[in-house]
């Protein structure tokens, strides 16, 4: 068995910023070796089985010395491992690539290089920064900004070349020395005026773009404790920023979303955040238990010619009746006869795959609005079928027994997920979360549960959103203050609360 090493640059921190490649190297990965600049994010895409090694380099003080991340790399893929060596922005771009790649040709390791965004460029575009522009700057030049400690005045840079370029200055790793760098620079005849960008966490949620000047911008920089990582910018190009910027003008911009986990529609909520400029931090308060060997679904099932209705509410639903269905040796053709509701278009998507077309699937995700879509089509003689979760709200059965038969069966339940308690109230001690969004009543109960009434005060410095009235009448029972209400009970009104906020 011979091993292999990946050398994947992971792009600038935007988690839709990797290559196609790199991210099947993150999928096949047995062990994956990663810094401190790369979002964490990547690594729940690797398999279950998957090791992390972690060889962050904070600046200045080196986790692992570079020698010994060479030896880390080279130990692992000598043990027959797939190893994906996951570095920030481009592997070669002042990412020690080179060397890694020269220790493991040494030791006749199979390697492959995956180029990545890197900050450079990348971290510009975000701050809205074209790095060249036909009226501005015909050339770039990324220079290091780790200036030797011994040389200050760093002879390795041709100051006065890169004084007199004309083309856009980009300096990484040169926070510390940014006093050094614009001092050199003016000292070689650099216009003491040319506009300087600091960019920090370029492309995350939480990037930071000041602009000064060549003359200013060290006493600036200390004035808003500027830290790294920051690219520092020098030339005409910054002043683009004011037309170009198009990241930091997004309508949720800066903004950390809690959301609160309880169905799969989730999923949606978190990307959409994402692709509106804010940071999702997703909790999930609960997970499914699904009842074992469950002898009323397995009768149901054989007695199908019953029902005349089945109703599915959740994915989850879907896919344990599905599976016992097959289990039993049936399929979908044993449907035939059945009218089929399903609540929320997940829950209409896993039928899908099974070869099913729902006849009612309801404007809004809630049983109020499924009831009022069925209620007109039953008569007394219909008989249906409702699988679903132990602990869901009584108001669709109850209202359907009014009109028909009604047989409902409790295939799972979802419980409070209390591995997730240590995490949750970590973030809201230490970040500050704008908002908290939930999207059923059943999520706010768990929620609650979750982290204890004792420390529902943490949640003070957020909004609370609520999807809808259900949710909110929830909130307020747990002495929770509603901040705003969806004015349509889906995903996308949500957002609009958040949006128009
Ligand atoms: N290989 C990386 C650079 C590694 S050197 C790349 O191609 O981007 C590390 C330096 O890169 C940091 O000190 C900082 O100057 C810069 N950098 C990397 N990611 C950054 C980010 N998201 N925001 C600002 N600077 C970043």
């Amino acid at each position: 068995m011979k091993g292999k090493v990946y050398l994947v640059g992971a792009g600038p921190g935007d988690y839709k910023l990797l290559t196609l490649k790199g991210l099947e190297c993150i999928q096949v990965a047995d062990v994956i070796v990663y810094d401190r600049l790369v979002n964490k994010n990547y690594l729940k895409e690797a398999k279950p089985t998957c090791e992390f090694i972690y060889v962050g380099k904070a600046s200045n003080q080196h986790t692992l010395s570079q020698e010994e991340i060479n030896r880390v790399i080279v130990e692992q893929a000598a043990l027959g491992k797939i190893v994906t060596r996951l570095k920030g922005g481009d592997p070669y771009v002042f990412g020690r690539g080179g060397e890694e790649g020269e220790a493991l040709r040494e030791k006749g390791i199979e390697f492959e290089v995956v180029p990545g965004i890197t900050s450079a460029i990348g971290g510009l575009c975000y701050a809205g920064i074209p790095i060249t522009h036909r009226d501005y700057a015909s050339s770039f030049h990324v220079v290091t900004g780790h200036l030797r400690a011994d040389d200050k005045s760093n002879s390795d840079l041709n100051w006065n070349a890169l004084a007199h370029v004309n083309g856009t200055l980009v300096f990484l790793m040169g926070v510390s020395n940014l006093k050094q760098i614009s001092e050199q620079l003016i000292k070689e005849g650099k216009c003491k005026k040319t506009p300087v960008a600091l960019i920090s966490w370029a492309t995350y949620f939480s990037q930071k773009v000041i602009v000064s000047t060549l003359e200013e911008v060290y006493e600036v920089a200390q004035k808003e404790e500027i830290k790294p990582p920051t690219l520092i910018v020098v030339g005409s190009v910054v002043n683009l920023r004011e037309t170009l910027n198009f990241f930091e003008n997004k309508p949720l911009f800066g903004k950390n979303i809690m959301v609160t986990r309880s169905r799969t529609q989730n999923s949606s909520l978190v990307e959409k955040i994402s692709d509106l400029g804010g940071n999702p931090i997703e909790i999930p308060t609960i997970k499914i238990e699904k009842f074992q060997s469950n002898k009323e679904l397995q009768e149901a099932i054989q007695q199908l010619n019953k029902y005349t209705y089945l109703v599915l509410t959740s994915q989850n639903a879907a896919d344990i009746f599905f599976n016992q269905l097959d289990e039993l040796g049936l399929d979908a053709r044993a449907l035939a006869h059945l009218k089929i509701c399903a609540i929320g278009s997940s829950t209409a998507k896993a039928m899908k795959v099974r070869g099913i077309r729902a006849d009612f699937i309801p404007k809004e995700f809630v049983s109020e609005s499924l009831y009022e879509t069925l209620a007109p089509h039953l008569t007394p003689q219909d008989n249906i079928l409702i699988p679903r979760a132990k602990n869901a709200r009584d108001f669709l059965v109850t209202q359907l027994k009014e009109i028909c038969s009604v047989h409902e069966i409790h295939t799972y339940e979802s419980v409070i997920d209390f591995n997730q308690k240590t995490e949750l109230l970590e973030i809201l001690t230490h970040e500050k979360v704008d908002y908290i969004t939930f999207a059923s009543s059943s999520s706010v109960k768990n929620f609650v549960r979750l982290i204890g009434n004792e420390n529902l005060n943490q949640l003070k410095q957020s909004e609370l959103i609520s999807i809808g009235p259900v949710t909110s009448s929830a909130l307020c029972e747990a002495g929770l203050t509603v901040y705003k209400e969806a004015k349509q009970a889906t995903i996308d009104g949500l957002l609009d609360v958040m949006i128009a906020d």
